[in-house]
This record gives structure tokens, sequence and C-alpha cells, in this order.
């Protein structure tokens, strides 16, 4: 039988867990698979691990890892897949958004011989029309921008193999744009596709701060097109300039000085001031990732670790 590790990173979710278990142990009674569930809690504030421990006194079957304080939900899961301990892993948010019932789906097309399947969603229930369409942007930008191409509307939810996850703990990055990396490893890859629910319980972590923060991420760390467009529109307001220069020096020539251009002057200083600024800024973005790299901290500090027993 295959043996299956479930990687749930959970965070203030104490209306969910038992939820979650329940479903898990419905869907795996029509699949064959040894299967275990390491729940990793993110620094929860509530009652997630007092539900996890109870979930584990009654199953020997799930086991759990407590992070030292709340890191992110992408560090989280940088540490269930370093401690995780199974032929295929299969990654899945806790609320229930992403359908536990693909989860054969998934495993079957393992068994075909793909390494990793992710799970892409139709349509996004419960999300405002705002959400839906910044995330549409973003995909486009980040593609047009970077070699590796991320499957649009993927989210975490997916099934690795080992080969992968090894591959994935090698990446080691402090920046970590987890859809990026899951791409970037590479392998034989397949999506599903499948209609995303709203949240059972409990509510998102998510705000447009978080998002926009995460986009900038996302980009940074996979292409250096926002440096290059910056360099691009120096060039074109040089070049600009120049001919701009050549023009007046032959009008000053020719015609002579009529009227100090006071309004021109202005306009065209406060346009390339605010160029230099936000060049500026791209380069200020990626400096201050690379002193983040640089620090070398660990991406995460276990507290305690309670492995599943199979
Ligand atoms: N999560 C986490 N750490 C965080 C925020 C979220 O581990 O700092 C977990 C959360 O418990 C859930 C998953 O990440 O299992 C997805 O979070 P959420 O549902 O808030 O995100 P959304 O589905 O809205 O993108
Ligand atoms: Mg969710």
């Amino acid at each position: 039988m295959t043996d299956l590790q479930i990687i749930v990173p959970v965070f203030n979710e104490q209306e969910v867990v038992d939820l979650f278990y329940e479903k898990m142990k419905q869907v795996f009674q029509t699949c064959d698979a040894d299967w275990t569930i390491l729940f990793v809690d993110d620094g929860s504030t509530d009652g997630t691990v007092k539900h996890i421990e109870f979930l584990q006194h009654k199953d020997k079957r799930v086991g759990y890892l407590t992070l030292s304080r709340n890191f992110g939900k992408e560090y989280a899961l940088t540490a269930g897949l370093d401690y995780a301990d199974a032929e295929v892993v299969v990654v899945i948010d806790v609320d229930l958004q992403d359908p536990p019932e693909l989860i054969p789906e998934m495993l079957d097309l393992w068994h075909e011989g793909y390494d990793v399947v992710y799970a892409t969603r139709n349509e996004r229930e419960g999300e405002t029309y705002m959400k839906k369409a910044t995330a549409s942007w973003f995909y486009r930008i980040i593609n047009s921008m970077s070699k590796i191409s991320i499957p649009k509307d993927t989210g975490d939810y997916r099934l690795m193999d080992m080969k992968a996850v090894r591959a994935l703990r090698k990446l080691r990055e402090s920046n970590r744009f987890m859809k990026g990396l899951f791409a970037w490893v590479g392998y034989k890859q397949k999506a599903i596709y499948f209609d995303r629910k709203k949240r059972v319980a409990g509510s998102t972590k998510w705000n447009f701060r978080k998002l926009f923060s995460f986009a900038v991420d996302g980009i940074t760390s996979f292409s250096y097109m926002p440096l290059r467009f910056a360099t691009w529109i120096g060039v074109s307001v040089a070049l600009f300039a120049f001919l701009y220069g050549c023009f007046i020096i032959v009008k000053t020539l020719i015609f002579g000085n009529d009227l100090p251009g006071y309004p021109s002057l202005m306009v065209v200083i406060l346009f390339l001031g605010g160029i230099q600024l936000m060049a500026l800024g791209v380069i200020g973005e990626y400096l201050g990732r690379l002193f983040e790299e640089n620090k070398r901290r660990p991406l995460y500090l276990i507290d305690k670790f309670e492995p599943p027993e199979k």
C-alpha cells in the first residue's frame, strides 16, 4: 500500500481541525493508502494545539510539529516538508477550501507516473471581484517576467513524490514564494481542475497589504525584469533629454532666447525626480532581499515534534 502523508499548516484554526480530520478519515475509506497526517502549528494562540493533541490521543496516525512563533504559511509548509516522512506527500489547507476528495484522483495519477499533481481552481466561489481581478493580473505579470512558468490559479494544494520533496528541501532561500519554488523543481507535473469552495469555518488570514507584499515577493524572487525595466526607462528618458537639449540649443541659436521656460523646467525636474525615486525603490526591493538572504537565519524554529505513527 502507498505510504502517504498529509502536511497541513494551521494557524488559529480550532474551529476546523476536527472537521478536517473527520473529512480525511472519510476520504481515505475509499482510497488504498496508508495515511498519516502531520499538522504544522504556525504559532497558534487559540486552542488549535489542544485540539490536535486530542486527535493524536485518539488516532496515532496524527502527528504534529509546533513552531516557536507565527512564521507564516510558506515557512510552516517548509517545516512540514522538511519533516515529512512517506513515499508520497500531500500539501493541503486545513479550511477544506481545497477539496480532499481529489486525493484519490491525485494518487491515481501518481501511480501513472506523475511526480507532482497540483490542483487548479476553475471558479473562485465566495471571493470578491477585486481579489479575482488582482489575482489574474498577478499571474499575467509574473509569467511574462520570469523564465519558469507558474500555473495560474493554483495554490499550494498538491501531491508530491518524495523525489520532488527532496528537491524542494534543497531550496533554502528565505524569501519563500512557494508557488514559484514548486514550479522551479520541475519533474513530471500534472494539473487537475476543481471548483474552490468557501471556508467551512474560521476566517482568512489574508488582507490586501499581505497579498500585495506576497506579489512583490513572488516577482522579485523569480525575475530581474523590474530592474531591467528601470534601466530601460532611464535610457529612454536620457535619450529624450538629449534630443530635447539639441532642439533647445538649435532653437536658441536661430531664434534667440525669448522667454525663460519655468513651467517646462519644473515638469522635467519633477518627472526625472519621480523616475529616479522609482528606480531607487526597485533597487531597494532587491537590496533588501539580498540583505535578508545574506543573514542566513534558519527559516523556522521547531518547538515540539510528535511524529505520526504508521
Ligand atoms: N496559515 C498558516 N500560517 C499563517 C496563515 C495561514 O499556517 O500565518 C494556514 C491556515 O491555517 C490555512 C492555510 O494556511 O491552513 C491557508 O490560510 P487561509 O485560509 O487563511 O488562506 P486563503 O485560503 O484565504 O488563501
Ligand atoms: Mg483558505
